[in-house]
């Protein structure tokens, strides 16, 4: 019996909609609350009838804490579900602390005009946080968020230390296109062709971009290529890990992918540094997101499956131990469930089950926190009931 404002209407927001919505149980009344409203209104329409859930609509500038204010005193939710932009966590965690309601995101704040994400700006709210009685839950998407989940799973029922994590991300999907992205363009390109980074013995060890790269034989997809980023979770699982002495993380991308993003870098169209254009200031990747296929349109054109998951290394009762936790997901049969393909898919199930964490009181502890410092088990019994169940492997490939 709860009320939820979620706020954007894009891809990963699509998805964790329509779960909330054939959870109405516990979700009995979202607005859906985003720049363009008609985006709100369209998916209203299209659930409408189909669920008990109670649909609300509104126009909202996320960037302005006062109109956030407004609109949550107005609809009175007591968890605001964050599905915009990273660079709006801020403005929405401000929003939330005033008005004394639980907050969860996907992804860690970044500052617009730098690319750089990093938890220090979000976890400067703990202590207001707390002293408000209220829970402010940060990565509860897949990569951080599942991920997260799978590494605090394996630390309470597998291991006595996990000394290596590393974090594979296989898209093994194809829509067609030359070139596309499966989330957010302009967050995707600042997120690839940053430097690359991992955790090891205390510290960071930064690589050039895709400068290491390894083959890997995922299940239901196959061998790829895949390359080592700096990625949000490595940073709070660094600390939150017992006895972890290296986190890393790949991804998957294909010649294809890599071939143009070189050559939109070297002709300088994914800088963030805003140019003068006919006397008008653009930023060009800004330019280069507006001219790219929307990733919501990628759905009904992608084929294949994704592989995520974490190889974990560490000591059981004294022994060497070795655990794979994965989850498989078919992008046509995300697209025939909820018409979206399945990295918007393995984003939005955990958005609502993070949330749906919160509103049955299962993730109580106020505070800011980390997906993986609460209890894992509820999460996971979720995630085989809504869609992303997981698999185990006792003996997998390790990566060199
Ligand atoms: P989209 O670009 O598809 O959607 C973003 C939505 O936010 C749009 O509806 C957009 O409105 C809205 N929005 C943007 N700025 C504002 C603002 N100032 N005020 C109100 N609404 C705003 O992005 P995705 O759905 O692909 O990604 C959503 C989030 O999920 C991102 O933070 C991304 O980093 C994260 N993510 C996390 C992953 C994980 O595994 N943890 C994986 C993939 C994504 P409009 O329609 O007007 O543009």
């Amino acid at each position: 019996m709860s009320k939820v404002l979620i706020i954007g209407c894009g891809g990963v927001a699509s998805v964790a909609i329509h779960k909330c919505c054939q959870n109405s149980d516990v979700f009995t009344e979202i607005m859906i609350a985003s720049r363009t409203k008609s985006k709100c209104d369209k998916l209203k329409a299209k659930l409408e009838g189909k669920t008990k859930t109670i649909i609300h609509t509104a126009s909202v500038d996320a960037n302005n804490v006062d109109e956030l204010i407004a609109l949550i005193n107005d609809f009175k939710p007591e968890l605001v579900l964050n599905l915009a932009l990273p660079y709006q966590d801020l403005t929405i965690m401000d929003a939330c602390l005033a008005t004394k309601v639980h907050y969860v995101d996907t992804a860690n704040y970044e500052p617009e005009d730098t690319a750089k994400f990093e938890y220090k700006w979000q976890w400067a709210y703990k202590k207001k946080f707390e002293d408000a009685g209220i829970v402010g839950l940060l990565g509860s998407g897949f990569d951080p968020g599942v991920t997260s989940v799978f590494s605090a799973y394996a630390m309470k029922h597998e291991f006595d230390e996990i000394n290596y994590i590393d974090i594979l991300d296989c898209n093994g999907g194809d829509h067609g296109y030359p070139f596309a992205t499966n989330f957010n363009p302009e967050i995707n390109i600042r997120e690839v062709s940053a430097k690359g980074s991992y955790w090891e013995d205390g510290k960071w060890v930064e690589t050039e971009p895709m400068e290491i790269k390894r083959e890997y034989n995922f299940k239901g997809v196959g061998m790829k290529d895949m390359y080592l980023l700096h990625h949000e979770e490595l940073e709070s699982l660094a600390l939150n890990i017992k006895g972890i002495k290296r986190i890393r993380f790949f991804m998957t991308f294909g010649q294809s992918y890599l071939t143009h993003l070189k050559c939109l870098e070297n002709v300088g169209m994914t800088s963030i540094e805003p140019i003068m254009y006919e006397g008008k200031e653009i930023v060009p990747l800004q330019f280069l997101k507006a001219v790219l296929p929307d990733p919501a349109s990628l759905g009904p054109r992608t084929k294949g499956k994704t592989n995520i998951g974490c190889i974990f290394r560490g000591k059981k009762d004294g022994k060497d131990k070795t655990y794979y936790l994965y989850n498989i997901c078919d992008h046509e049969e995300c697209y025939k469930e909820v018409e979206s393909q399945a990295v918007s898919y393995t984003t939005g199930v955990p958005a609502m089950i993070g949330a749906m964490m919160i509103l049955t009181g299962k993730w109580t502890t106020p505070g800011v926190h980390n997906i993986e410092e609460f209890d894992p088990d509820p999460f996971m019994d979720a995630l085989n009931k809504w869609g992303l169940p997981w698999e185990e492997d006792f003996n997998p490939v390790l990566v060199d």
